[in-house]
C-alpha cells in the first residue's frame, strides 16, 4: 500500500502545455546578469571589475562563508558593469553584468572527464562547493551544507526529489526522461558520502516516461530504487517526501537529516554529476516556459544570467489576442509574481508561467468572511491551523502566530488558499507575517548588538578612566616620593655642612 502524507490537495496539474516539449538548448543573445545573491545565506564576494575579460566557467564571485555559494560566468566576454539590478523576486541586488562575445571560450579543464569512483569524501565535497551548487528546486540552500550533516552514519536515505508536484512545470520530468543515467550517477556520488544510506528516486505517477527511464537505468542495482507516489500536492515538500519514503511522522522544526534523510532535487543531482564527472560548475539549468499565454510552451536548457524576456521569446513569445494577466516565476501554487521580465535566470528558477487569468484577482472579487469550515486545517500538509493563523496574522499578534500556532513552519505551499471556499488570501497573509516577523527579529538582533556595543564601549571607557586615575595617583605618589627624597637628601646635606 502506498503511504501518503497528511493533508494536501489535488489541483489540475496543467502539465499538458509543455510535458512533451523536448529539452532544447537556448543560447542567449543579450548581456548576462549574475546576481551575487542567488542562494540562502551571505551574498558572494565579487572577484572581477568592470572591463575584465571572463571565460565560461570562471568564478566571478566567491562564497562568503559556510552558508554562501560561488557564482560562475556562463559565457565568455567582458565585464560590462557591476551595479544593482532588479531580480526575479523584485528586489535590487548587486549584479555582475557580462557582455557575451558569443565565443563561449571556457576555462582550462572545463568539461574534462573525471572518474568519481577514485574521489574521496573530502574531494567530492570540495568540488561541489567549488561548483557553486545550491538547491535548484527553488529553495537555494547551499548543497555542500546539506551534504555535511553532523552524523553522516545516521543517514538512511538519500532521496532524489523528482516529484515536480507544482502545476505547469515539466523541466524535471524532461530532465529525468533524457538524462536518467547522469542523475543516477549523481545519486551514486552522493551515496559515496553516506555508507549506510539507500538511494531513493521519488517520482509522481503523472510522469510515466520519466519513471520508465529512471527504472531502466537503475535496473537491479543494489542500494538504489525508484519509488512512485500518487499525484498529490505538495508531494515535493520535504516533510511530505520523508513521510512517503520513511513512513515516519515528522515533528515541527526538525531537519530531514534528523530523520536520517538527505533530500535533493533532480536538477541539483544532475548539477552534482556535471560538477564531479565533467568539471562543469553550475552555469546552466533546465527551465520551463509555459502557460496559456505562451505560444510554444517549452523546456529549455538555459545559461544562468539569461534574461527572462529572451526565454519567453525563445518559447514563441506571448500569445497574441490574449490578455496577459500574470507572469510567475515558478508555478501558480508557490510561484512569485514577476513585476518585470527584464530580470536574469537564477540558479533556483525552474519556470516562467504566463497566465491569462489572475487567480488572486478572481479570489479577491469572490472573497467573503471565514465560515470556519476547517477545510484549510485539513489541507495543511504541515499540520498547522491556517484558520487560526489568519486571525493572528491579521491582528499582527505575532507572538501567538509564532509561538502558539508555529506559523513560521508554514512552507507556503498554498494548499489552504486553494481549498478555502471563502477565498481567503491565506498564503499571502502568511508570507507577509513571516516577512514582518523576520524583519522584527532582525531589528531586535541589530538593537541588541548595538546595545551590547554601547555597553562594551561604556565599560571600556570606565576602565580607561579607572586606569587613568590609577596612573595619576601613581604619578602623584611618585612625585611626592621624589620630593620627600629630595627633602631628605637636602636635610642630610645641610647636616653634613653644619658639622
Ligand atoms: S477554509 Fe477558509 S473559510 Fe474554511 S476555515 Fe479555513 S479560512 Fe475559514
Ligand atoms: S500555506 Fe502554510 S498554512 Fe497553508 S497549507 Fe501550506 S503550509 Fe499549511
Amino acid at each position: 500500500m502506498n503511504i501518503t502524507f497528511r493533508g494536501g490537495v489535488h489541483p489540475d496539474d496543467c502539465k499538458e502545455y509543455s510535458r512533451d516539449a523536448a529539452l532544447t538548448v537556448y543560447e542567449p543573445s543579450g548581456d548576462l546578469v549574475f546576481p551575487v545573491s542567488q542562494h540562502i545565506g551571505k551574498p558572494a564576494k565579487i572577484l572581477v571589475k568592470k572591463g575584465d575579460p571572463v571565460l565560461v566557467g570562471q568564478k566571478i564571485a566567491d562564497n562568503d562563508g559556510y552558508i554562501s555559494a560561488d557564482i560562475h560566468s556562463s559565457v565568455s566576454g567582458k565585464v560590462k558593469a557591476i551595479e544593482r539590478r532588479r531580480t526575479v523576486a523584485g528586489s535590487m541586488v548587486d549584479c555582475i553584468v557580462v557582455e557575451n562575445d558569443g565565443l563561449y571560450n571556457t576555462v582550462e579543464g572545463f568539461g574534462e572527464d573525471t572518474d568519481y569512483t577514485v574521489l574521496d569524501r573530502k574531494q567530492i565535497l570540495f568540488r561541489i562547493r567549488e561548483a557553486g551548487i545550491v538547491g535548484m528546486g527553488g529553495a537555494g540552500f547551499p548543497t555542500p551544507v546539506k551534504l555535511e550533516p553532523k552524523n553522516p552514519d545516521a543517514i538512511n536515505y538519500v532521496i532524489v526529489n523528482g516529484a515536480e508536484c507544482e502545476p505547469y512545470i515539466t523541466c524535471d520530468d524532461q530532465l529525468m526522461r533524457t538524462h536518467a543515467a547522469e542523475i543516477v550517477t549523481g545519486l551514486k556520488i552522493i551515496l559515496k558520502l553516506f555508507d549506510n544510506a539507500e538511494g531513493v528516486i521519488l517520482i509522481e505517477d503523472n510522469k510515466p516516461e520519466a519513471i520508465e527511464a529512471m527504472k531502466s537505468v537503475v535496473g537491479s542495482q543494489r542500494r538504489i530504487r525508484v519509488q512512485v507516489a500518487p499525484k498529490k500536492y505538495p508531494q515535493g515538500g520535504e516533510r511530505a517526501i520523508m513521510k512517503v519514503v520513511t513512513g515516519l511522522d515528522t515533528k515541527l522544526a526538525v531537519l530531514p537529516a534528523d530523520y536520517g534523510c538527505i533530500i535533493n532535487n533532480v536538477g541539483t543531482v544532475y548539477a552534482i554529476y556535471e560538477a564531479i564527472c565533467k568539471n562543469i560548475p553550475l552555469i546552466r539549468r533546465a527551465v520551463t516556459v509555459t502557460g496559456p499565454g505562451i505560444n510554444n510552451p517549452s523546456n529549455l536548457i538555459a545559461r544562468l544570467g539569461t534574461s527572462c524576456r529572451e526565454l519567453i521569446e525563445a518559447a514563441g513569445g506571448f500569445k497574441e489576442g490574449e490578455e496577459i494577466k500574470k507572469i510567475l516565476s515558478g508555478g501558480p501554487m508557490m510561484g512569485i509574481a514577476m513585476s518585470s521580465i527584464d530580470v536574469p535566470l537564477q540558479k533556483g528558477n525552474n519556470a516562467i508561467t504566463v497566465l491569462t487569468e489572475d487567480p488572486v484577482e478572481i479570489a479577491e472579487e469572490m472573497q467573503t468572511a471565514c465560515i470556519r469550515c476547517g477545510r484549510c486545517n485539513r489541507a495543511c500538509p504541515v499540520g498547522l491551523i491556517p484558520q487560526e493563523m489568519q486571525i493572528a496574522a491579521e491582528k499582527k499578534d505575532y507572538d501567538r502566530y509564532e509561538n502558539k500556532l508555529y506559523g513560521l513552519e508554514c512552507i507556503q505551499c498554498g494548499s489552504c488558499t486553494y481549498v478555502c471556499p471563502a477565498k481567503r488570501p491565506l498564503m499571502v497573509l502568511f508570507k507577509h507575517a513571516k516577512t514582518e516577523i523576520l524583519a522584527i527579529k532582525r531589528a531586535e538582533q541589530a538593537k541588541a548588538a548595538a546595545e551590547k556595543a554601547l555597553a562594551d564601549k561604556q565599560e571600556k571607557e570606565s576602565l580607561m578612566e579607572l586606569f587613568r586615575k590609577f596612573r595619576e595617583e601613581e604619578e602623584k605618589a611618585a612625585r611626592k616620593a621624589t620630593e620627600n627624597e629630595t627633602r631628605v637628601q637636602a636635610i642630610i646635606a645641610s647636616g653634613k655642612e653644619e658639622k
